[in-house]
Parts: structure tokens; sequence; C-alpha cells
């Protein structure tokens, strides 16, 4: 009778990772989609504390389970609710990196469990664990690091070769535990951990900084499929369905992401854009001259007109300029202007980091344009307001076939009658490139803080 509520519990906690997920793709029903999941895991390791039964034995240890989990809480809570929007990326990447320690523990655990008789699939379990959680913690904990500013991107000659041979080592001293008839084999997989982690480490330290929102989702999918292997291990049901979703739902993130920014994965992970090159200065020479626009000037072109699209970008949330941009957009309908907001898929730094931002600014999910529809309208728009955002308004893009962020799909601003470009100086984006969008006839430059800006031209616009 337990095992068949506690069968219920793991369907209920598997189902609702899947409702969950789905309802995540939309921003109008995420937060839903999270609690849901985290209800059914809830009801998942409830049922595990109550009703699991290890064959033979009492399930115990129950005051470290409760006090770890009321810790991990703590800790996770308070650091959810105070990090910083632009800062979310650092904060997945540890979170991720936990689950790949998780999945390594277990493994290291159960290994210490397997007798002579073992079977293959079963070691193949543990070490496909252990392996790939090691490589998700280690790679996890670096990306942090980097994206945090705390560690530089380093290479050295020959690393992507060396890399590969610690992986051959890593495999071939894995098939020796699996195929070999020796008892103690403790050794080789304590050397298997030691040099997984090295894996991880090393393949991290030389992907450009900027590229490591691309590594944490790929890395979030290796946490996914480590998990797995640890479900497959306890034949748990729930954990088998979570990390078998965490590890595609990171796979398809890591290839829409590359899509999105016209790469391969292969050209993110071995290649240079976003890394030291692409980040080493501002790009040299400036394509002509640019205009600016002033304040007051701004604020009449925008208080005037039938339309105006609203394009944010990673500067938007680096000024937390989320609040002020929805007080213009009503200071702006209030004038009778009709706007909207024309969202790049990456822009920010890490997928829905835009519309993420705008909903907790209350902004409309209604009044959000997609890539393709956005440049269906920019042809019937008067004003172009762009706050902080750069690479992905750049025409480089369609009409640049040297430039590094050839063929990434943009925002094509550049058909309205006007726009505005709000940055504090001519500085490049992300990918360290110049944006000729600055030096055309229709195209301003309006320079400062976005956040001190909005808040000056909704004064401005208040007197019209
Ligand atoms: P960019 O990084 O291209 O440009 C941001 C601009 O914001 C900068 O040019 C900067 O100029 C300006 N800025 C910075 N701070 C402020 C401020 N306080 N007020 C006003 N402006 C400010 O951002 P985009 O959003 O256009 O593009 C995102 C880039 O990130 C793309 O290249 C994308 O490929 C990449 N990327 C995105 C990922 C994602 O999943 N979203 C993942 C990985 C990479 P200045 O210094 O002059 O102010």
């Amino acid at each position: 009778m337990q095992t068949n509520i506690l069968s219920i519990c793991y369907l209920i906690g598997s189902v609702s990772f899947i409702i969950g997920l789905k309802m995540l793709s939309n921003p109008a029903t995420a937060r839903r989609g999270n609690f849901i999941s985290a209800a059914g895991m809830g009801i998942a390791i409830l049922g595990t504390l109550l009703l699991y039964q290890p064959s033979g034995t009492e399930f115990h240890n129950y005051g470290w389970i409760v006090g770890a989990m009321v810790i991990g809480t703590i800790i996770g809570s308070i650091s959810a609710r105070k990090v910083k929007m632009t800062a979310m990326p650092e904060l997945v990447s540890i979170f991720n990196g936990m689950g790949g320690l998780c999945a390594a523990l277990i493994s290291i655990v159960e290994f210490g469990r397997i007798g002579t008789n073992h079977e293959d699939m079963h070691v193949l379990s543990i070490l496909a664990g252990m392996i790939i959680g090691s490589v998700s913690f280690a790679g996890s904990m670096i990306a942090y690091g980097k994206l945090s500013g705390k560690i530089k991107d380093h290479a050295f000659p020959g690393q992507h070769i060396f890399n590969l041979v610690v992986l051959l080592v890593v495999l071939l001293m894995s098939a020796f535990i699996i195929f070999g008839d020796s008892t103690s084999f403790a050794l080789i997989f304590y050397g298997i951990l030691g040099l997984s982690l090295c894996y991880g480490i090393l393949f991290v330290l030389p992907i450009g900084g900027a590229d490591m929102p691309v590594v944490i989702s790929l890395l979030n999918s290796f946490t996914g499929i480590a998990t797995a292997c640890a479900g497959f291990l306890y034949n748990n049901p729930v954990m088998l369905t979570g990390g078998i979703l965490v590890g595609s739902a990171g796979a398809i993130l890591t290839i829409l992401m590359c899509k999105a920014m016209n790469r391969s994965l292969q050209n993110v992970l071995i290649g240079s854009f976003g890394g030291a090159k692409a980040s080493a200065g501002p790009a040299t020479g400036e394509e002509g001259t640019y205009k600016e626009i002033s304040l007051s000037d701004a604020a009449m072109v925008m208080g005037y007109a039938h339309k105006v699209i609203i394009v944010p970008g990673y500067g938007l949330a680096v000024a937390q300029a989320q609040h002020a941009c929805h007080e213009l957009e009503k200071s702006l309908r209030k004038n009778g202007v009709e706007v909207k907001y024309a969202i790049h898929p990456v822009a920010g730094r890490m997928p829905g980091h835009m519309n993420v931002l705008l909903a907790e600014a209350d902004v409309s999910y209604d009044d959000l344009l997609e890539l393709e529809p956005a440049n269906e309208e920019f042809g019937s728009t008067d004003v172009v307001l762009i706050l902080g955002a750069n690479d992905v308004v750049n025409p480089a893009a369609e009409n640049d076939p040297s430039s590094p962020i050839y063929g990434m799909p943009v925002l094509q601003v550049w058909k309205a009658k006007s726009v505005i470009i709000n940055k504090r100086s001519m500085r490049p984006g992300y990918a360290g490139i110049e944006n000729g969008l600055f030096f055309l006839p229709n195209s301003s430059m309006l320079f400062g803080d976005a956040k001190d800006v909005l808040q000056q031209l909704i004064n401005q616009i208040k007197e019209i």
C-alpha cells in the first residue's frame, strides 16, 4: 500500500515537472509553472521521507536530511531574493553547479556500496553520474567566477587537444573499471573523479566570459543527465524524469541561443567571439559622424508621435531602469501615443532577460513584440527608442559579411522614421564591434545612464 502511494507521489512529481516546464515557455504562466513544478517536487520529497522503505532496513538520518533541507532552503531563498537581475546568470551557474555536485556525491556514495558481483549497467550509471556531475560542478564554478569578473579567460597553446586527451583518459579508465576483473578499483575511481574535475575547469577556462550563458545552459543540460543517471541507479522515476527534462531542456536552450546569435556550438566552445579578443576594448575608428539629440527634443519627438517602439537591451538591466521605462510608457500613452516593446531573443545576458525585467515592472505581456512581428512593425513606426541595446540592433548582422555577428537575426530598427539611441558613450556592446546604426541619417544619440535619461524624459513629456 505504502509503495503504491509513493508511486502516485512520484507520478504527480513527474507530471507536474512536465506541466510546469510547458508553462515556463510563456511569461504569463511562467510563475505559476515554476510553482507547480516546485509543489510536485515537494510532494515527491515528502513521499520519499514518509513512505520509502529500503529493503529490510528502516529509513533513518532524518535529522541530517531535514537539517540540510532547512539550511539549503534558507540560503537558496535569500540569495534568489537578493540577486540583481544582471547577476542572474551567476546565480543560475552556482545553483547548477550544486546540482552537478549532488549527482557526483550520490555516485561516490554508491561506488562505496558495490560488491564483487556488480552489474555492468549499475557501474556504468555510477561512473556516468560521477563524471558528468563533477564536470558540471567544476565548470559551473569557473563560469560563476568568470561572470562575476573574479576569473579571467585562460588558454594555453594546444589546450583543446590537451582537453581531449584528458577526456579520453577518463573514458579509458572508466572502461577499465567496467570491464576489468579486479576487486579494488577505488584508486582508479578517485583518479577519474580528479580528472573529471580538472576537465570541467579546463573545458570552461578558455571560453570567452561573455559566452558563459551558453556554456551554463550546456552545463545545465549535463547536470540533468547526471541526475537522470542517479535516477536510473535508484530506480527512481521522478529523478529520472526530472533529469531527462532538465537535460533535454538545457540542450534545446543551448541550440536556440546559438541560433539566435548565429553561431555554432563548436564556435562558442572553441571560438573567441565574446572572449579575450572581442572584449579586449572598444572598436577602433568610428564610421563617420553621429548626431546628438537633446532631452527636450527627444521628449517632443516622442510625445507627438503616433507610434513609439521601445527596444530594451543589456544597458537597461545595468541601469535598473525597467520601472522608469514603464513610467515613460504610461506618460506617452496619456498623450495618445501607441507604445510597444521589441524584444530580441538574446537581448541582455540570458534568454528571457528582458521579458523578466519588464514583467517585474508590470509591463503588459501583450505589448511585447518578438523579433519577427517587431521587424514587420518598424516600417510603420515614428520613433524607436533604444535603451542600452547595441548588438541586437546592429545592421552589420545583415549587410557586412565580414562582421562577427553577420547572420545573427537583428531588430531592423532603422526602418522607423526616427531612431533615438540611449547609451552612455560610443563604446561597443558585448560583441566589441562598431555599430553603423549610430551614424545613419535617421539616428540620433541620447547619451546618459538609462534610468536618469528616462526620468528626465518623463518629466519633459508631462509638460507637453
Ligand atoms: P550589448 O551588450 O550589445 O549592448 C549594451 C549597451 O548598453 C552597451 O553598448 C552599453 O553602452 C549600454 N549601457 C551599459 N550600461 C548602460 C546604462 N547604465 N545606461 C545606458 N546604456 C548602458 O547588449 P544587447 O542587449 O544589445 O545585446 C546582447 C548581447 O549579448 C548580444 O550580442 C548577444 O548575442 C549577447 N548574449 C546574449 C545572451 C542571452 O541569452 N541573452 C547570451 C550570451 C550572449 P555604453 O557603455 O556606451 O553605455
